[in-house]
């Protein structure tokens, strides 16, 4: 009794979230807002990656918003602003993912007559946010080399629903011992379909390519 109890609620809980994602595409698409929720760990280096694409879609003229998730602290949000683009933060206090709900209010705080394109970072972790899609084009999961090469084996599941994995810092692979390889290998066999981009965000490095396999459409 007392788990089918538990379930429901759980159950009531996704699909409430999947009704405001699905209100939150539709804005979206109404404003023609191209949309990617960028999952990974602490420390794969999510905001990195958002601050060189952002500069470079600056370059080519397309506006850009960010939404900066994160249990407390309004450091990824100043970081965002240094680009000169609209951002907002959100604090989710014991919460380990953003969800839906939070997105709606959020949007409310941009113009989003004035964006091509939304980036939200989720909260780092690899576990909490895969139950709560937001209503966005994209999800992008980031896994580091830092963070070792067993990851994906670690977290099937995240790396099994991104339309794009990235692995970040491949610059630090060789001092860390770890096999690039063996992480591709891995996330073809959780995620088939998916595209996988190597970066080194710090230096710039693929992040041409990783935006070329967004797809932007904005
Ligand atoms: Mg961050």
């Amino acid at each position: 009794m007392h788990k089918t109890t538990e379930i429901s609620v759980e159950q009531n809980l996704f699909e409430a979230n999947n009704e405001i994602a699905s209100k939150n595409a539709e804005l979206l698409r109404k404003n023609n807002i191209y949309s990617i929720d960028f999952l990974g760990s602490i420390g794969s280096g999510k905001t990195l990656l958002i601050e060189k694409i952002l500069d470079k879609l600056n370059e080519k003229g397309k506006k850009s918003a960010a939404i900066a998730g994160d249990v407390a602290g309004d450091d990824d949000y100043k970081r965002f602003k240094e680009h000169d683009v609209q951002a907002t933060s959100l604090n989710t206090g014991k919460e380990c993912h953003l969800d839906a709900h939070l997105i709606s209010h959020a949007l409310e705080d941009l113009d989003l007559k004035e964006i091509d394109v939304l980036f939200i970072e989720n909260i780092g972790n690899l576990v909490c946010p895969m139950d709560f899609p937001l209503g966005t084009d994209k999800r992008v999961v980031v896994v580091s080399v830092t963070e070792g090469d067993d990851m994906v084996r670690k977290h099937p599941m995240i790396f099994g629903l991104a339309d794009v994995i990235v692995i970040n810092k491949i610059d630090l692979a060789e001092i860390m011992e770890v096999d690039t390889k063996r992480i591709i290998s891995d996330a073809k066999a959780v995620n088939p379909h998916t595209k996988i981009c190597l970066t080194d965000a710090k230096h710039g490095e693929g992040i041409e390519e990783f935006i070329s396999v967004l797809d932007i459409q904005a």
